[in-house]
């Protein structure tokens, strides 16, 4: 890690601190993670965040082009942070009995940003937890068992989302999964028109993948399978926990295709980086059984008051300090100068790709990535692997990132591309 200009510690005897939450860590929380942190050299704790930058234990900054997607609107933006704050101070939770305002706001406001005629919200906590909503809609609505889904697709964890997520790693020791579910290559239109069939109950997709490695789809893509599950009684679902509310320069990543989904996933970006919240729109048919019988899926935690106020401000912030033009005008920049590096350096950079502030960089070999994660570490950058491919990481920078931060994370992985390919060299 790099000596930043402040580096004064948050704590007295910060050492000692981190030394005790590793130990903790490892032995109640997770041992292999400690000890990747120990291996990777992330001897360090994170303690506070503003913008794109988060400062450690020690003062030390570094530029977060990390954070899973969620910091779209970087870290505790004061118009998010301010009406969580006030809400807190006068009911953070609901009763549940009553009805309450922030729910019925955002519901309404995130209809009004949805593709198309989409309506009704249902509100979770999470992205995996959103998925198993929409996976129930389909199999209530069209009365169908079936799932087609992508190989290589990231839906989260939870049995639904698991079963119709893309790799075996993650699958195997939990099985059986769900039964019915068909995996085709992301993409393919012709393996997706053979997988639907009269037990379709809906098709799910990210519009790009994420967690695949950043998969963008070819252009006849998504319109395609609209069309294909329109002609056969399916309907679809577009999982847009990571792609949505602004990451690739529009609302939603399908509008670049201008493909409207029967039933959306949102989660990640939607608490404006401070509070968890997923999810669940569609089109008002669809929702004809939750109508119904309200009880029949629900959250004790979904839609409480603090995470609708902080998805109603990040909505906001969006609007007003066009969020969306940015993450388009920053993204490309980031990937003309990422692209430039390619050619400069294709023993390492394969393929640079992606939409917006959602990049992917393919590596030549898996072993660049670890190498290149903690080299950007020791240079004040954080990206992030992706979890269903070894090979490729992901660089996703808030929008409010500055231009004078996009070139420090440019020149930091132009020397770290350097030094794996130094590296590279050494072994061969
Ligand atoms: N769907 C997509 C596309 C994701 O990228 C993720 C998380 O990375 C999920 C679902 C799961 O979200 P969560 O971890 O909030 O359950």
């Amino acid at each position: 890690m790099t000596e930043k200009t402040e580096t004064r510690p948050r704590v007295e005897n910060p050492d000692a601190v981190v030394e005790q939450a590793l130990r903790d860590y490892g032995e109640h929380v997770n041992d292999a993670m400690a000890r990747l942190y120990r291996f990777m050299g992330f001897t360090t704790l994170e303690w506070e965040a503003r913008g794109a930058v988060i400062t450690d234990i020690y003062g030390r900054e570094f530029i977060d082009c990390g954070s899973y997607g969620v910091m779209f609107h970087g870290h505790s933006h004061p118009r998010v942070v301010a009406a969580v704050r006030e809400q807190l101070d006068r009911m953070a939770m609901h009763g549940r009995t009553l009805p309450h305002k922030p729910i019925a706001d955002l519901g309404r406001l995130l209809a009004s940003i949805a593709p198309g005629d989409l309506q009704y919200c249902f509100f979770c906590n999470s992205g995996a937890e959103a998925n198993e909503a929409a996976l129930k809609l389909a199999r209530a609505y069209t009365k169908r068992p079936g799932f087609v889904a992508a190989t290589g697709a990231f839906h989260g964890k939870t049995f639904g989302a698991l079963s119709v997520s893309g790799r075996e790693l993650y699958r195997e020791p939990f099985y059986p999964l769900l039964p019915g579910v068909t995996h085709v290559p992301f993409g393919d239109l012709e393996a997706m028109e053979k997988a639907i069939g009269p037990d379709t109950a809906a098709v799910i997709l990210e519009p790009i993948q994420g967690e695949g490695g950043v998969i963008v789809p070819p252009d006849d893509y998504l319109p395609g399978v609209r069309r294909l599950c329109d002609e056969r009684g399916a309907l679809l679902i577009l999982d847009e926990v990571q792609t949505g509310m602004g990451r690739t320069g529009r609302w939603w990543a399908s509008e670049h295709w201008g493909v409207v989904p029967d039933i959306l996933t949102t989660a990640k970006a939607l608490g404006g980086g401070v509070m968890p919240i997923g999810a669940v729109v569609a089109k008002a048919p669809i929702w004809d059984l939750f109508n119904a019988n309200p009880y029949i899926h629900s959250s004790t935690f979904g839609g409480n008051p603090l995470a609708c106020r902080a998805a109603i401000a990040a909505i906001e912030a969006i609007q007003e300090e066009g969020l969306l033009e940015q993450a388009a005008a920053k993204g490309e920049y980031l990937l003309s100068r990422l692209r430039a590096l390619r050619d400069r350096y294709p023993q390492v950079l394969r393929d640079v790709r992606g939409k917006g502030l959602l990049i992917g960089l393919e590596l030549t070999k898996d072993g660049h990535a670890g190498v290149l994660i903690s080299e950007l570490i020791d240079r004040g950058v954080i990206v992030i692997h992706s979890l269903n491919n070894p090979r490729v990481i992901r660089v996703s920078p808030p929008a409010v990132i500055t231009y004078e931060q996009l070139d420090r994370v440019l020149a930091a992985l132009e020397a770290g591309i350097a030094r794996a390919a130094e590296v590279d060299a050494d072994i061969e």
